[in-house]
């Protein structure tokens, strides 16, 4: 569940909280106290039903996604101060490069900047979170992980069911979401590489080809 996190009020209002779409594990509810009407939090070539500019399409750009012998990795990403043409470039220029890399979730560090900015699509569109803190986490989840700056390898990682988290948009607005399963997962994986923290420091055991696992590449 995704809310705008200071006006959030649940119940009030002439039926102004809109069900964006549910998954089995990601109901998506949007509250928008400005015109009553459908709002999406994530504005980007990628969201339905948005076709911003051109001039964005024309400067998007692939990445280098570093790897994970690079200590960028291991350093602690600042706080996104400035919500700017630069951090709206970030952002397009991260996911592109997440879906181009087939990935799920990529963070700032793994294209070598050290902001606190995920981005992550695990099948319900793009999600963009700035200075996303976790707000609270209940019960656990063992599943297979993969990280795009690990390639080739994978690995069992325990991850809480579920997660709260705050975050903001690219325009600096707060919200508040609510994810289990495979978007918290990627919620928790995501918000530790702002850390420095790779899964590989986590992980039960290292998978490998015999077994059958799903992966996800974050
Ligand atoms: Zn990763």
């Amino acid at each position: 569940t995704i809310t705008k996190a200071k006006d959030f009020r649940p119940g009030a209002g002439r039926g102004r909280f809109f069900a964006l779409r549910t998954l089995p594990f990601c109901a998506v509810l949007l509250y928008n106290e400005k015109d009553d009407g459908l709002m999406c939090p994530f504005p980007s070539r990628w969201t339905e039903g948005q076709d911003k500019s051109k001039e964005r399409r024309i400067s998007m750009a692939l990445r280098k996604i570093i790897c994970i012998e690079d200590e960028l990795l291991r350093k602690k990403s600042r706080p996104v101060e400035k919500f700017d043409e630069k951090l709206h470039r970030l952002l397009d220029d991260m996911a592109e490069t997440m879906y181009n890399a087939n990935g799920v979730g990529l963070a700032a560090p793994q294209v070598a900047v050290l902001r606190r900015v995920v981005v992550m699509d695990c099948g319900d569109g793009l999600i963009e979170m700035v200075n996303p803190e976790i707000l609270e986490t209940e019960g656990e989840q063992d599943g297979p992980e993969g990280c795009l700056s690990v390639p080739g390898r994978r690995g069992m990682v325990k991850r809480p069911m579920k997660v709260r988290a705050k975050f903001q948009d690219r325009n600096g607005e707060w919200y508040e979401i609510e994810a289990e399963e495979l978007l918290a997962r990627c919620i928790m994986h995501e918000t530790d590489h702002l850390d420095g923290k790779l899964y590989v420091d986590i992980m039960s055991r290292e998978l490998f080809d015999e077994d059958d696992g799903e992966e996800t590449e974050e």
